[in-house]
C-alpha cells in the first residue's frame, strides 16, 4: 500500500469546522487506497497563547524558553492530534493519535529548538499497513532520557517530513492557508504568484530568508531524505482543484528562472563595534562569545578605518537578540578594546532567490537600481551563488519587497 503524509498547519486546525473539512480531506486520500498518517498543529493562536501564559507565571526573562516551556506548548498540537482522530471517527475511520513520546519521536535536548535525531518507522508504517489512520502531533518529540521537547516555531512540516522519510511516504502534502508556494508573500504582494514547481534548493533558501510557508529545517530533511513535498490549500473539498506547488529535487525540464522569489524578513538588528583594534584574534573572540550566548550572526561587514589598522565590526542580529547580545558586548569591551557600541534597531532583510543567478550576469544591477528608483537605502548586502540579500529600514520592508518582485518580472499580469 502507498503512504502519504498529510499535514494541516493552525490555521486549518482553527475551530471545529475547519477540522472536519480536513478530515474530509484525509478522508478523500484513504478512500483513494492510500495509508495516511496525519500531521497537526495547534489551534492558530494556540502556542501563542500558551507562551503568555508560561511567561506571565515565569517573569525572569532570561529562563524563557525551558524545559517547562516545551511541555506546555507541546499540549496545543497534543489537544489537535485527538480533535483530528475524532473527526476521522466522526466519519467513520478507524483512527488514533499517536503522541511524540509514544512514537518515539527522539530529539536533542536542545528546548524550544530540539532537533529530530530518529524516527522507527516500522511500527508505524505496519500500522498504516494495516488500514489504521494516524494522527500524529507535529512540533513535538521527546529526547532520551524522556522530556518533552519542542522543534522550533513552525516545527509541525518538520515533523510532517520527518515521519514521511520515516514511514518511507511517497510524498508530503502540507495543507496550509494559501494554496501553494508563491513568488513572494501574497499578503504583502498582491501580484504575487503561485509557483507550479520549485526545487529543493530554491525553497530551502526562500525558507532560511524568511517565506514561513514552510520551516527551513523541514526542506532540509526533504531534501536529505528526497521527500516530494506538496503544498496545498486547505480551504477546499474533496475533489475540488488544488494543484498545489510540488517541491522536488531539481530537474532537467525545470525552468532554470533567474529570479524564483522574494523572501523577507523582519525585525532584524545591526549591531557596530566602533573603533576594535587590529587583529583576527579579536573577532573571532566576538563571534565566539556570541555563538555561546546563543546569538545567531547573519550578515557580516568589515571596515579598515585610520592608518592604526582599527577596524568597524558591524553584524546583523535577530532584533529579539539585542539585549543578550549587548550583555555579551559589554563583558568583551574591556578585553578586546573597541570605543563603542552602535545598535540599530527595526531592520528588515530583502532577498531575491534563484538558481538561474549562476549563469546570469546583472542581477545586483536590477536589484540596486529597482531600490534606488524607490528611494530604499540599503545598510548591508550579503550573496551566495542562487541569492542576494538586502538589509533595508524596518518601514520600506513592503515597498522592497514589491518592487523587486516588479522588477524581476514576476508580477502577476
Ligand atoms: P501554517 O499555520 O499552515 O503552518 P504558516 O502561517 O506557517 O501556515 O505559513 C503560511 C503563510 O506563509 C501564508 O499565509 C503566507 O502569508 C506566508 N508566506 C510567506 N511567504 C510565502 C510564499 N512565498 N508563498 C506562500 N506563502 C508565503
Ligand atoms: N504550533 C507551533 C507554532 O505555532 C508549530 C507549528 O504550528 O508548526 O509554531
Ligand atoms: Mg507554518
Amino acid at each position: 500500500m502507498s503512504r502519504l503524509v498529510v499535514k494541516f498547519g493552525g490555521t486549518s486546525m482553527g475551530a471545529p469546522d475547519r477540522i472536519a473539512r480536513a478530515a474530509r480531506l484525509v478522508a478523500q486520500e484513504v478512500r483513494a487506497g492510500q495509508g495516511v498518517l496525519v500531521v497537526v498543529s495547534a489551534m492558530s493562536g494556540e502556542t501563542d497563547r500558551l507562551v503568555g501564559l508560561c511567561n506571565a507565571v515565569l517573569d525572569r526573562a532570561e529562563a524563557r524558553g525551558s524545559d517547562e516551556y516545551d511541555v506546555a506548548l507541546a499540549a496545543g498540537e497534543q489537544v489537535s492530534s485527538a480533535l483530528m482522530a475524532l473527526a476521522l471517527r466522526n466519519l467513520g475511520f478507524d483512527a488514533r493519535s499517536v503522541q511524540g513520546w509514544q512514537i518515539p519521536i527522539r530529539t536533542s535536548p536542545a528546548h524550544a529548538r530540539a532537533r529530530i535525531l530518529d524516527i522507527d518507522g516500522d511500527a508505524l508504517g505496519r500500522a498504516l499497513d494495516a488500514g489504521e489512520i494516524l494522527v500524529a502531533p507535529g512540533f513535538q518529540g521527546v529526547t532520551d532520557g524522556w522530556r518533552v521537547t519542542t522543534l522550533g516555531r513552525g516545527g509541525s512540516d518538520t515533523s510532517a517530513v520527518a515521519l514521511a522519510a520515516a514511514v518511507k511516504a511517497h510524498r508530503c502534502d502540507i495543507y496550509t492557508d494559501v494554496d501553494g508556494v508563491y513568488t513572494t508573500d501574497p499578503r504583502i504582494a498582491p501580484k504575487a504568484q503561485r509557483l507550479e514547481r520549485i526545487s529543493f534548493e530554491e525553497m530551502l533558501e526562500l525558507a532560511s530568508l524568511g517565506a514561513k510557508v514552510l520551516q527551513t529545517r523541514s526542506v532540509e530533511l526533504a531534501m536529505a531524505y528526497n521527500v516530494p513535498v506538496r503544498v496545498v490549500s486547505s480551504f477546499v473539498e474533496p475533489g475540488e482543484a488544488n494543484p498545489g506547488t510540488l517541491v522536488t529535487a531539481e530537474d532537467e525540464s525545470m525552468e532554470k528562472r533567474v529570479v524564483v522569489g522574494v523572501a523577507y524578513s523582519r525585525d532584524e538588528a545591526r549591531i557596530a563595534l566602533i573603533g576594535l583594534p587590529a587583529g583576527p584574534e579579536r573577532i573571532a573572540l566576538v563571534f565566539k562569545r556570541l555563538a555561546e550566548a546563543g546569538v545567531n550572526v547573519d550578515m557580516i561587514l568589515l571596515n579598515a578605518v585610520g592608518d592604526a589598522g582599527a577596524t568597524d565590526l558591524a553584524f546583523t542580529i535577530a532584533g529579539g537578540d539585542v539585549v543578550r547580545a549587548r550583555g555579551v558586548l559589554e563583558k568583551l569591551q574591556e578585553e578586546t578594546g573597541f570605543s563603542r557600541i552602535d545598535a540599530q534597531g527595526d531592520l528588515a532583510k530583502v532577498s531575491v532567490v534563484g538558481v538561474g543567478m549562476r549563469s546570469h550576469a546583472g542581477v545586483a544591477g536590477t536589484l540596486f537600481s529597482a531600490l534606488a528608483k524607490r528611494g530604499v537605502p540599503i545598510a548591508a548586502t550579503t550573496t551566495s551563488e542562487i541569492k542576494i540579500s538586502v538589509l533595508v529600514p524596518g518601514d520600506t520592508l513592503e515597498l522592497a519587497v514589491r518592487a523587486l518582485h516588479t522588477a524581476y518580472g514576476l508580477d502577476a499580469a
